[in-house]
């Protein structure tokens, strides 16, 4: 599989960037996301112009429009932060990036829950980093999550799971992208969407169904807001329980009814919390293949992402 391109915080590939000299190398993000990424690192305030080691910084103001202020001189970089993140965002624009892994808690780098002192000092509001924040206003449609969360089995889930879809959406917009493209596109998420959200799967249906040759630009801008909207929902056990059921529809003429029941079951105890999701998609991807069912076959619910990463393996 070609790997795919992700930004991240240098100092969790274990650069030595941060304030007092040293990293916060993430093995889990090397050894194992690894093997399926590519890293685009950027460090804010080394590449801003800040030495290592230098003074630590944190944010000053209001949420809104937070200041990054050097914490026991007071020397204040917004201004230069801010204009040196506008041009390096440009340029990531052309990186291709399906993704990005933020360092946790950095007042530069972090995407949110950043505390925000007030003029006198007083921890006030949380707030988002300055190059955080300001990545996440310009690119909304790309996947981000900090590496706190990362380590969170279903953030971390969701996570990987938006960064493939978004990857196959923009592959659709390279290579396809007709009105016959979107629908395939849509019919093979169906499932997939299921799991986040029933009302974003009829309300993605009916902007499909209206799809026209005069509005199709417009269309693909709507469904793919729609979508990462409905994939940012978390896909819970109930939500997708109800996919299970959903799927073991397929499967009412040819299953006996011992194997009916034995599927029920292990989708029971999916629910009851006994086993991890990858135990009854296991035993439907064994029954699609069995039975060569189409539909479920290009349905990207069975295979979300590498089955390596074992995301779906937690209860
Ligand atoms: S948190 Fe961000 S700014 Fe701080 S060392 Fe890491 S990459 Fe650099």
């Amino acid at each position: 599989m070609e790997k795919i391109n992700i930004g991240i915080s240098s100092c969790l590939l274990g650069e030595k960037v941060r304030y007092d000299g040293g990293h916060k190398w993430d093995h889990y993000i090397t050894d194992t996301l690894g093997q399926y990424f590519d890293w685009v690192p950027v460090c804010p305030e080394v590449e801003y112009g800040l030495p290592v080691p230098r003074e630590s910084m944190h944010l000053v103001g209001t949420p809104d429009t937070p200041r990054l202020v050097t914490v026991h001189t007071g020397i204040d970089h917004t201004e230069g932060m801010l204009k040196w993140a506008e041009k390096k965002l440009k340029n990531l624009e052309k990186e291709d990036l399906n993704g990005f892994i933020f360092k946790s808690r950095s007042p530069s780098s972090g995407i949110g829950g950043i505390t925000v002192y007030t003029p006198s000092g007083m921890p006030g509001r949380k707030g988002a980093g300055i190059f955080g924040g300001a990545f996440i206003r310009l690119f909304p449609l790309i996947p981000v999550i900090d590496d706190g969360r990362l380590h969170d089995p279903k953030l971390r889930e969701n996570f990987i799971e938006r960064v493939f879809v978004y990857k196959r959406w923009k592959e659709f917009l390279e290579i396809g992208s007709s009105i016959k493209d979107l629908i395939h596109f849509h019919t093979r998420h169906k499932l997939l969407i299921l799991s986040h959200s029933p009302k974003y799967l009829s309300d993605l249906g009916r902007l499909v169904a209206t799809v026209k040759k005069d509005n199709f630009e417009e269309i693909l801008s709507e469904y793919i807001r729609l979508l990462t909207e409905s994939l940012q929902l978390s896909a819970t056990v109930k939500k997708n329980t109800n996919v299970l059921l959903h799927i073991t529809g397929y499967f009412k003429k040819q299953l006996s009814a011992d194997d009916k029941q034995e599927l029920i079951e292990v989708i029971e105890n999916y629910h009851k919390g006994y086993i991890p999701l990858i135990v009854p998609i296991f035993l439907i991807k064994h029954y699609v293949r069995k039975f060569d069912e189409h539909y479920l076959k290009s349905q990207y619910y069975l295979n979300p992402h590498p089955l390596e990463l074992m995301l779906r393996n937690h209860v």
